[in-house]
Formats: structure tokens, C-alpha cells, sequence
């Protein structure tokens, strides 16, 4: 059975983003008719739901980049809102560390990066970083004491049932098809019919490539699927760690490496990987889609990306293949961690936007038309920056920006 109704807004993906700008519209608009699509039968199912649970702190980002600036708003605004909804946050602080004296000039620079973005930072000798860290191998490390954990999910599922008590529309199971963008608006066809939007914001995560062609915007990217594998670590005392750890990441690798991350329920994980994903959103090892996997391969982009970054692909691969050659990642900073600790854990799967030259978009992108805007690259630390991200769109979206 179809139907065709009329809202004022229609928000297309319920994952962390489409939830937090759902909400930010309510807040300035409380009368309006507000639709939030999602097609999968809960919210947060995909990215939001399958991350590293890490409140970055900002210390990576280009200066004056929307990273840089909307990552360093969004720790205060994660915090804000989950101390003032009940959700369980731990500001755990981070320990990046050098292994390899190699790895010192790229470890200043980092440093020099944080302060420059105003970020917290503190530099540490091998022997201060073990001695916070007594588990841990470094010949010389960053703190970042405002880096924190959360489940995303949580939040996710949190700023929904805000969005419904508020009088929000939440349409669960309906999946965005198609539609175009008139003088007066937005058409949207749903597998439950058309909705006819005076605006529409697109937050699809791993789908925002296809959304904004299928909308006929402007853009010329593709969504490259990243999947990420993460373990479980068994058999390890509960104070294994007190930090996050994390390797000092390497300027040539889009991701910021393999790490050692404490979960808000107990425990411990190391991941993610970063390779090829063989379906956008299909999580088993063997998961295979066609289409996704066309869409990647018959794209210049994605063979420009992989030429540039051949040793670091080929490398991924083989550790994701091999766990022991991943361990070997994971133990060059915890040498106590063994093979037999490595329990299976769920996987990630990161949408990053490559350009058709093979440039990783390294910046959030967003890209608007009269009556409506496509997130079409929100990758780490979009969690984190959510709620500034969500406040951004919505400036554009009404012209206040
Ligand atoms: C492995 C991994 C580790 C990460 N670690 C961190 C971290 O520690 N900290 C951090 O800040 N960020 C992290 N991130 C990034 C973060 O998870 C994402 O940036 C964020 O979740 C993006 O949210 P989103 O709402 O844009 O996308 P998503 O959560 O993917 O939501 C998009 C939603 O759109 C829906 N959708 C798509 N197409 C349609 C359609 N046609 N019709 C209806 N609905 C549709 C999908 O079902 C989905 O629910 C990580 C990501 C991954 C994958």
C-alpha cells in the first residue's frame, strides 16, 4: 500500500548525524512538520553503531579545517548532552605513542597540530608514558587528557526518542528510492510511498554518494566502503590499560592505525583495520555485494587511491588476512597481548568520499541546493562533532549560515 503526504522537513538517515540535525531543526523550528527517514528497522545500525566509541579530542585535524573546528565544539556538546540525558561517558584520555625513534619528528608535528588547534596536549618521555602506562612499550608519547569514550549508539538512540516526544516523525523501514527537487521543493519516493518536503537534508552515510546522484546534485565523489575489523581482547586484567592507545599515525594512511581501546561496558578492543569492504553495509567477513563492489572497481578514483597508497593497501590486507601479523601492529605497543587474546569482535564499515583524481576528501562535505543539502562525507571524527555538524546543516539549510 502507498501513500503520499506532505512534511515540512524531511531528514533522510537515522544514524548519529540525521538524529542530531532531526533534533537541532525541533529546537529552532518546534511547530514544524519534521520527517526522519531510515530504512533499516532501528536507528544507528551502520557507522554510528559500529565505531571505536571515541570522544576524539581534536588533535589530528588540518587547522581551520570543519575537522579541526567542529571536533573541538563537539567534545563540549557530547559531554554536555550525555551528562544531561543520563548517558555514561568516561573522559579516559589518550596516550599516542612513539615505538621507533622514526616516529619522533612525525610525533612533533603532531603535537605542534594539536596546539594549534588549541587542543590540550602534553609530551611525554618513555619513561613518564610508562609509568601511566606500565603495560604499554613508548620511547616517548602525547597525552590528550580531554580524549573520551561513549557508545554512539546509545547517544543515537537517545536523540530518537527526543525527536518523537518532541513530535517529531520517525519512519522506520523506509528506505529513500529516488525523487527530485522542484521550484516549491523536495519529492522523496519511499518504499512506502512519496513525501513531498519543503526542504531535505541527506544524511546517508555509505549510501550519500548514491542519494545526492539520485537527487541530481552537483558532486563528483564516490563513496569508497573502508571495512574495519576490530578483536576483543580476552585473558587481560581489567587494568590493562587506563588510556586509550594509539600509534602515532602515519601522514601517508587515511586512518589513524590499529588502537587499543577501552569500551564504556568493560574491556578492551584493538582495531580497526581499513580495506576494501566487499558491501557497503554487510558486516560478514565473506560479505559481498555486486553493485557495491562495481561501484568501487569501475571508479578512476579508487585506482588512483590505490596506486598512491599501494604498500599501505597491501599491508592492510595482509594483516587482515593474518591475524598474527596484525597482533604484530597491536603488540609493537602491548607486547602482553598474545594471539590466543583475540576474540572475534563486530566490524566497521567507514563511507569516505575519494575524489575522481584519487584525493581522499579529507574534509566533512556537505553540498546544498535550494531547498536541500547532502552530507556526502561525514567520516571520523563526524560521532564526536555530531551536534556542532548538526547546527551547521541547519544554518545552510535556512540560510542563516
Ligand atoms: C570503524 C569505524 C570507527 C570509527 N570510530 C569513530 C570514533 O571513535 N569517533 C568518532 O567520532 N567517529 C568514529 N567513526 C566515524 C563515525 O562513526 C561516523 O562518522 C558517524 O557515525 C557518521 O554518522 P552518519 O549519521 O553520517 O552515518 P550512519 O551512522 O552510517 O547513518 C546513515 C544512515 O542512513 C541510512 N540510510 C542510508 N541510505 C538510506 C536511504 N536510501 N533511505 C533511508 N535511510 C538511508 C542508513 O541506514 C544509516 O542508518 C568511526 C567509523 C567507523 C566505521
Amino acid at each position: 500500500m502507498t501513500n503520499a503526504t506532505t512534511t515540512d522537513f524531511a531528514l533522510v538517515g537515522g544514524g548519529i548525524v540525521g538524529l542530531a540535525t532531526a533534533l537541532n531543526l525541533q529546537s529552532r523550528h518546534p511547530r514544524a512538520k519534521i520527517t526522519l527517514l531510515e530504512k533499516e528497522p532501528q536507528p544507528a545500525l551502520h557507522q554510528t553503531g559500529r565505531n571505536s566509541g571515541v570522544i576524539h579530542a581534536g588533535v589530528y585535524y588540518a587547522p581551520g579545517s570543519l575537522k579541526a573546528r567542529f571536533c573541538a565544539q563537539g567534545v563540549a556538546a557530547t559531554n554536555a548532552f550525555c551528562a544531561e540525558h543520563g548517558i555514561a561517558t568516561q573522559t579516559c584520555g589518550k596516550l599516542i605513542v612513539a615505538t621507533d625513534a622514526s616516529e619522533l619528528p612525525r610525533m612533533e608535528t603532531l603535537e605542534s597540530r594539536a596546539r594549534a588547534n588549541g587542543i590540550r596536549i602534553e609530551r611525554l618521555s618513555g619513561a613518564d608514558a610508562r609509568k601511566l602506562e606500565p603495560n604499554i612499550s613508548a620511547i616517548g608519547a602525547l597525552l590528550s587528557p580531554s580524549t573520551g569514550i561513549v557508545d554512539y549508539a546509545e547517544m543515537a538512540r537517545k536523540m530518537a526518542a527526543l525527536f518523537t516526544s518532541r513530535g517529531g516523525m520517525l519512519q522506520l523501514g523506509t528506505q529513500v528510492t529516488g525523487g527530485d527537487e522542484t521550484a516549491q521543493g523536495v519529492t522523496l519516493h519511499t518504499t512506502h510511498g512519496t513525501i513531498s518536503a519543503g526542504k531535505a537534508v541527506f544524511c546517508a552515510g555509505l549510501q550519500a554518494d548514491r542519494m545526492a546522484a539520485r537527487f541530481g546534485a552537483q558532486v563528483d565523489f564516490r563513496i569508497i566502503p573502508f571495512r574495519g575489523d576490530y578483536f576483543a581482547i580476552k585473558n587481560q586484567p581489567a587494568d590493562l590499560v587506563q588510556h586509550l592507545i594509539y600509534p602515532i599515525p602515519d601522514p601517508e594512511r587515511p586512518f589513524l592505525g590499529v588502537h587499543l581501546t577501552r569500551k564504556m561496558n568493560g574491556g578492551f578492543t584493538v582495531g580497526p583495520s581499513a580495506v576494501l569492504a566487499g558491501a557497503r553495509e554487510g558486516y560478514a567477513k565473506t560479505s559481498l555485494n555486486p553493485t557495491d563492489l562495481a561501484a568501487a572497481l569501475s571508479y578512476p578514483g579508487f585506482w588512483k587511491l590505490l596506486a598512491k597508497n599501494a604498500a599501505s593497501a597491501a599491508d592492510e590486507l595482509a594483516s587482515a588476512l593474518s591475524r598474527k601479523r596484525y597482533l604484530k601492529k597491536v603488540q609493537r605497543y602491548c607486547a602482553r597481548i598474545e594471539l590466543a587474546d583475540l576474540a572475534p569482535y563486530k566490524s566497521g564499515i567507514r563511507a569516505q568520499a575519494v575524489a575522481r583524481d584519487g584525493r581522499i576528501i579529507d574534509d566533512f562535505l556537505f553540498v546544498d541546493s535550494r531547498h536541500s543539502l547532502h552530507v556526502c562525507n561525514a567520516p571520523s571524527p563526524a560521532a564526536t562533532s555530531a551536534l556542532p555538524i548538526a547546527a551547521h546543516i541547519v544554518d545552510r539549510l535556512l540560510g542563516d549560515a
